[in-house]
């Protein structure tokens, strides 16, 4: 890229997703100049340091699938990294369990998309299951996974941190990304809290806001994020009380895995998470971060998926809200395993939201990762889970379309069939972030 004052690649969000792309794009283009732009001041505020840590493994995702393709190669170059820097990873493994015959057939459909996507899975009777973890409960036969492990995901944020500094990335915390300012020939001039700054080309993984940002240059017109809250309650039984995560069959219909038992890095337990609609993006307690634009948006789009129930939506939200109660979350978890004391489970966790891809058009919830891009900008959509574990070969893969893209900008700028490319339109004086 040709030198002037302007930023070559300006950063929104400094999530996994923003620090591992940061990372690959630096890797092409060395002489480049990256600065990331993060709203917060802390690291991990969002969905990247409120996730459950699992290090999934990869066989939940069909396979044409971007969740396919880079779960079992993400488990593991981030185990990799996790045992280079040194941060401590609970390879306990996970076994997925059944309570009727209908969920035995989804079970086979799992072992067959393991198997497809390259994944290490064994299906095992209820006795062998039990040789694992003696407390699960499975009627016939249950799916067992070694290599699920289980990670503080702040301890790799902060690693991924040090080394993007060390590589000559910069950093702005407390910096958000309001709006375009104008555009020339060659740069774009946007308007963040910390100033006006002149770029080449923008990379927008701001997770919850991702759709925002992107629509503000054109891209993401027919997506819409809806926030999903996911709750956790801790057991104060002792570490390593279980000695293994383990989840229900999914619902195939929905991009969550049903509430489960997962363990922290250090052996505790939790249940959870839910998938509870929220009311606006980072609604992390009744009036936590309000912002009354959004909850009238959101709010309008889920009543109206209430009254379609077009994705299930009336079934989702009525079976998820009632997980807000503790009775309900222990009943639940009582159904995986046997000894669950609702008296052991008295203690919230930090929730997450989930940045859930809405489609408008389809009226479906987006169960890939997805982006898009034109020539001044690159967005990262949907992001949603396993995409912490899937981070390291998904950053590797975009830092590659970006790289097309910007080679292609002078012509049709379209890359795969994924990147649609936008239309650049005026900035648009009255949004803001
Ligand atoms: C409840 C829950 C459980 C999960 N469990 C797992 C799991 O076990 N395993 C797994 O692999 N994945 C899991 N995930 C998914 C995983 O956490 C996400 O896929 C991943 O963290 C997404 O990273 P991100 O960088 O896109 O988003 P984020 O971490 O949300 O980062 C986006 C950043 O952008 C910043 N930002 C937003 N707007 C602006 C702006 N205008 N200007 C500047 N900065 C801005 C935000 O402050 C934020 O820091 C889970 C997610 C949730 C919510």
């Amino acid at each position: 890229m040709a030198k002037t004052n302007a930023i070559d690649f300006l950063f929104i969000g400094a999530g996994v997703i923003g620090l591992n792309l940061a990372r690959e794009l630096k890797k092409k283009f060395p002489d480049s100049n990256i600065m990331v732009f993060e709203k917060e001041n802390l690291l991990g505020a969002h969905s990247s340091g409120r996730n459950s840590g699992v290090i999934h493994a990869g066989f939940y995702y069909s396979a044409d699938s971007l969740k396919a393709k880079f779960t079992r190669e993400g488990n593991e170059q981030l185990r990799e990294y996790c045992l280079e820097k040194k941060i401590p990873v609970n390879m306990c493994g996970k076994l997925v369990v059944t309570q009727n015959e209908r969920e035995e057939k989804t079970l086979d459909e799992l072992i067959k998309r393991g198997v497809h996507n390259g994944v290490s899975l064994d299906m095992i009777t209820a006795e062998e299951a039990k040789k694992i973890e003696p407390r699960v409960k499975t009627l016939r036969r249950a799916i067992w996974s070694p290599n699920t492990g289980c990670v503080n995901p702040i301890s790799v944020l902060k690693k991924l941190l040090e080394d993007a500094m060390c590589e000559g990335i910069q950093f702005r915390f407390g910096a958000k990304f309001l709006r375009i300012k104008s555009e020339n020939t060659n740069t774009i001039t946007v308007t963040t809290t910390a100033g006006d700054v002149e770029t080449r080309f923008v990379v927008n993984c701001a997770g919850l806001y991702a759709d925002k940002v992107a629509r503000e240059f054109g891209c993401s017109r027919d997506y819409r994020i809806l926030p999903f809250k996911g709750l956790y309650l801790y057991s104060d039984e002792k570490p390593g009380s279980l000695k293994t995560n383990i989840y229900p069959v999914p619902d195939m219909a929905y991009p969550f895995l049903g509430v489960h038992f997962t363990l922290t890095s250090d052996g505790k337990i939790k249940v959870g998470p839910t998938a509870i609609p929220a009311f606006w993006r980072e609604q992390y307690s009744i009036t936590e971060n309000f912002n009354f634009e959004e909850m009238v948006e959101i709010l309008w789009r889920e009543l109206g998926l209430l009254v379609k129930s077009d994705i299930g939506f009336r079934n989702l939200a009525f079976k998820e809200i009632q997980k807000m109660s503790k009775n309900k979350m222990v009943n639940l978890a009582s159904a995986l395993a046997t000894d669950v004391n609702p008296s052991q489970y008295t203690k919230w966790g930090k929730p997450g939201i989930r940045a859930q891809l809405y489609n408008i058009k389809t009226n479906k919830l987006e169960m890939d990762f997805k982006y898009e891009g034109n020539s001044r900008s690159f967005h990262v959509l949907n992001a949603v889970s396993p995409a912490f574990t899937a981070s390291m070969p998904l950053a590797k893969f975009l830092a590659e379309r970006i790289n097309v893209l910007l080679q292609n900008s002078r012509g049709a700028g379209i890359v795969g069939e994924q990147i649609r490319e936008a239309p650049h339109r005026p900035p648009n004086k009255e949004t803001s972030l």
